[in-house]
C-alpha cells in the first residue's frame, strides 16, 4: 500500500535528474537482494551474528543500542562469559550486572536486562519466548529489538527499523516524512515491511542495518560507490545531505553538580542512587545540585553542603577540582569535587550515605563521571 503511494507520489516527479540520466524508481525485490549481496561481501564478523540463541542476540542488541559496535564489543564478550545464559542472569546480584555494564552508560538499559531475564525465568519456565508479543513484553524490548530478536533468532518475517534503516529508507524513497513524529513512524515501518523479504528475514534485516552503518552513513555516504545508486531517489535529487528529517530538535539541558567527597582516614562516604534519574542504582558521592556552579566561597557557605556535614566538628576544605564536563544524551553535565576531609564521623553522615574504604571503591558500579575524577585526583 505505501509502496503503491510512493509510486504515486514518484510518478508526480521527474526520476531524470540532470546529472543522473539513468534513474529507476526501485522495486522491492531488487533493493533486498541487492542489499543481501552486498552484505554477504561487506558485513563484518561480529560474534552475535555467529549465533541463532536468543539470548545472546538479545544481549547483543540492547548493548548495541546507543553504542558503537567497537565500542559494545568487548562489554558484550565480558557480559556473556560472566552471564552465559538466561538463568544465571536472572539470578545475579544487580550489582554485579551494573558493575560489568560499567562505562556503557544507559544503565536503565542493564536494569531492563536484569528484570527481563527473571520475566523469563517466572513467566517462561527460562526459555526465551518464540513469539514476537511475547518478545515484546519483556522489560525493556521495544519493537525494534522484538522485531530483530524474532528474525534473527527464529526467521520470524516482522521488519527492523532502527536509526540505519530510517536513514537508508529515507533516502532511498526520498521520504520527507519526519522520523520523529506519529505518521513518519507508520510510514517507516510500512516501507520497511514492503521490501522485507519475507523468505529470508534475518539476512535482509542484517543487511538494511549493516548497510546503513558502513555504506548510507550520516554525514559520509559513499554514494559514488553505492550498490543502490540507481534506484535512490535522494541521489536523484541531490537531498541526500537533508533526510532523514527530524522535526524537533534535541534540546540539550545544562546541569551543574557539586560532589563532597568526605573522607575520614582511608573511609570514604558514597552514596546509591535510587531517584528516578540519570545513573539510578550506581554509586557516586554526596551531591549537591545548583542552577549554575558554585564558586569556592559559595561551596563552603551553602546549606546543603551544612546540612550534609551537620555534626561533623573538624571539616577540612583541602581541595576544589577542576570543572568535569560530562555529555550524555540531552545533557551536558558540569560538575566540580571538593575533597573534605573529617576526623570524626557525625552520627547524620552514617545514616544517609555509605561509609566504605578508598581501596574498596572499585567493587561499586560508579557512573563514568566519578571514575574519571578518580583516575585524574
Ligand atoms: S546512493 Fe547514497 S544515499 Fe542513496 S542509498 Fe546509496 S549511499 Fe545511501
Amino acid at each position: 500500500m505505501i509502496f503503491q503511494s510512493w509510486q504515486q507520489n514518484s510518478a508526480k516527479k521527474s526520476y531524470l535528474c540532470p546529472s543522473l540520466k539513468k534513474f529507476m524508481p526501485p522495486s522491492s525485490h531488487i533493493i533486498s537482494a541487492t542489499l543481501q549481496r552486498w552484505f554477504a561481501e561487506n558485513k563484518r564478523d561480529l560474534p552475535w551474528r555467529e549465533t541463532q540463541n536468543p539470548y545472546l542476540i538479545w544481549i547483543s542488541e540492547i548493548i548495541l543500542q546507543q553504542t558503537r559496535v567497537a565500542q559494545g564489543y568487548d562489554y558484550y564478550l565480558r557480559f556473556v562469559a560472566r552471564f552465559p545464559d538466561v538463568k544465571t542472569l536472572a539470578e545475579a546480584d544487580e550489582g554485579d550486572v551494573l558493575r560489568l555494564w560499567q562505562g556503557l552508560g544507559y544503565y536503565s538499559r542493564a536494569r531492563n536486562l536484569h528484570v527481563a531475564a527473571k520475566q523469563i525465568v517466572g513467566d517462561f519456565d527460562g526459555r526465551f519466548p518464540e513469539n514476537f508479543p511475547d518478545v515484546l513484553r519483556l522489560k525493556g524490548v521495544g519493537r525494534y529489538t522484538a522485531a530483530a530478536i524474532c528474525s534473527f533468532a527464529f526467521g520470524t518475517p516482522v521488519a527492523v527499523v532502527d536509526g540505519n534503516v530510517y536513514r537508508v529508507l529515507a533516502r532511498l524513497f526520498g521520504e520527507e516524512t519526519p522520523i520523529d513524529s506519529g505518521e513518519g513512524q507508520k510510514r517507516f515501518e510500512a516501507l520497511a515491511a514492503a521490501i522485507l523479504d519475507r523468505r529470508h528475514p534475518s539476512a535482509h534485516n542484517q543487511a538494511i542495518m549493516e548497510f546503513g552503518a558502513l555504506q548510507c552513513t550520516p554525514l559520509a555516504p559513499d554514494c559514488a560507490a553505492c550498490v543502490l545508486h540507481a534506484h535512490c531517489r535522494a541521489a536523484a535529487d541531490g537531498t541526500v545531505a537533508l533526510l532523514p528529517v527530524k522535526a524537533k530538535k534535541t534540546k540539550i539541558s545544562e546541569r551543574f553538580f557539586t560532589y563532597l567527597v568526605i573522607t575520614c582516614g582511608e573511609q570514604i562516604f558514597i552514596r546509591r542512587r535510587t531517584e528516578r534519574d540519570i545513573w539510578r542504582g550506581l554509586y557516586d558521592f554526596p551531591l549537591i545540585e545548583t542552577p549554575a556552579l558554585l564558586t569556592k566561597e559559595e561551596i563552603v557557605e551553602n546549606e546543603a553542603v551544612k546540612e550534609i556535614l551537620s555534626g561533623v566538628k573538624n571539616a577540612v576544605f583541602r581541595n576544589f577540582s577542576k570543572v568535569y564536563k560530562h555529555v550524555l544524551t540531552h545533557r551536558r553535565l558540569f560538575a566540580q569535587f571538593v575533597a573534605v576531609e573529617i576526623s570524626d564521623i557525625s552520627q547524620h553522615l552514617e545514616q544517609q550515605f555509605i561509609k566504605t574504604e578508598k581501596s574498596a571503591l572499585a567493587d561499586y558500579p560508579l557512573p563514568r563521571l566519578i571514575e574519571r575524577y578518580l583516575i585524574s585526583d
